[in-house]
């Protein structure tokens, strides 16, 4: 019985001794340390602003609000976490789905365009697990329309392609820092943006609509999104330590595609070769013979031995939630495809090349019992 998990953060020495300063100093929110971070970040994604708030999905919905969005559509993928398409629904939009590329399973930018109505208010691309979406294509596209793009960056915190970083190519990026990802706040977000009006706008909303006015004026209905300094010192030390992140992360991976790409049963998420990816999830999808109660019956195999394993992504249309939004099965074909057929396998800093090995052993074995 092996135990590798799922995710692991990776907290050293740094992050505990600047949350204890941050303790020690009396000054747990609106103090220096998120201007601190909010500084280091813009400077890695080569952003104008970056604005910090408490966690991704609060980053999506201060986008959709600054840009004066409510009601209309939002047109985003199917296949991605719930964060990106509720975003939509907090500012009374619809989220309208467009199905995804069967190889890159990033939302195929060829059916954008058929999908854009006078009710279009944003398109909301996902870089599902790292590599970044076809988003040179998708920028044309909303240019021709006059839309603005909510890059929704959450696992993409440091790929890039010809060296701009993934948050810079929409209206806003947005990044989530929950434990599993590239780096993590405990809990946090940032958004980051070039646009002067959006940046004002959700420095404004994060903290009760206050604008730049007095304490206690209030120019907007807005929200406590705020990041505590107690988070923002961990963010500070975990980014300082990111390249170190990214490169391990890689190196898991490639390991992983070393062991399994021969196999005929597995396939792996294609990207463009001009992307640097830095990943967020190892997730294989395995081949179109198999079904969703074999994939289940894999995902129970895994779970049993030890190994923290999951099915990144269940389709967002068919949610429960989502009911009254009228999808029924069958609507987006490629990204249910997808959805049943994939396992996510453990991916962080704290495994070893020998973990990918007995993990691919007990998939392998698990393929065989299939
Ligand atoms: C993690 C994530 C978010 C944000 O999640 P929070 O838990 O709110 O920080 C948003 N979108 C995607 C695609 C994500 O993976």
């Amino acid at each position: 019985m092996s135990n590798i998990k799922l995710s692991h953060p990776d907290i050293g020495n740094d992050e505990i001794n600047e949350v204890v300063n941050v303790l020690s100093s009396g000054q747990l929110s609106l103090g220096p340390k998120i201007e601190e971070f909010e500084t280091l970040f813009s400077n890695y994604c080569g952003t104008k602003y970056a604005i910090a708030c408490n966690s991704g999905t609060s980053a999506l919905h201060l986008v959709a609000e600054s840009l004066g969005i409510n009601g209309g559509e939002i047109i985003t993928t199917p296949f991605s976490f719930i964060a990106s398409s509720n975003c939509a629904i907090y500012v009374n939009a619809r989220p309208k789905f467009v199905d995804i590329d069967p190889l890159t399973w990033n939302i195929d930018h060829n059916r954008i365009e058929e999908n854009i109505t006078s009710e279009t208010k944003a398109i909301l691309p996902v870089h599902v697990f790292g590599p970044i979406c076809d988003i040179a294509d998708i920028r044309k596209t909303a240019n021709s329309y006059a839309l603005p793009i909510i890059e929704d960056s959450c696992e993409a915190l440091g790929s890039s392609v010809d060296g701009m970083m993934a948050g810079s190519f929409g209206d806003a990026g947005v990044f989530g820092f929950y434990p599993n990802k590239q780096i993590t706040t405990g809990e946090g977000g940032m958004v980051v943006t070039d646009r002067d009006d959006i940046a004002e706008k959700c420095r404004s909303l994060r903290n009760q609509g206050r604008g730049s006015s007095t304490w206690l004026s209030h120019s907007d209905i807005g929200y406590n999104y705020r990041m505590p300094d107690i988070n923002a010192a961990i963010g500070i030390e975990q980014l300082k330590r990111i390249n170190t992140f990214i490169s391990k992360r890689k190196e898991i991976v490639d390991h992983y595609k070393k062991i399994l790409r021969d196999n005929d049963s597995i396939e792996f998420q294609f990207y463009d070769a001009k992307c640097s990816v830095s990943w967020f999830a190892f997730v294989i999808k395995l081949h179109d013979s198999f079904d969703v109660t074999v994939r289940n019956g894999i995902l129970e195999y895994l779970k049993k031995n030890g190994i923290g394993c999951n099915n990144y992504f269940a389709p967002l249309h068919l949610q429960k939630c989502y009911e009254f939004l009228g999808y029924k099965p069958g609507d987006f074909p490629v990204c249910e495809n997808i959805s049943d057929r994939t396992i996510t396998l453990p991916l962080h800093t704290k495994m070893s090349l020998n973990d990918v090995e007995i993990v691919c052993e007990y998939l392998i074995e698990a393929l065989s019992l299939a």
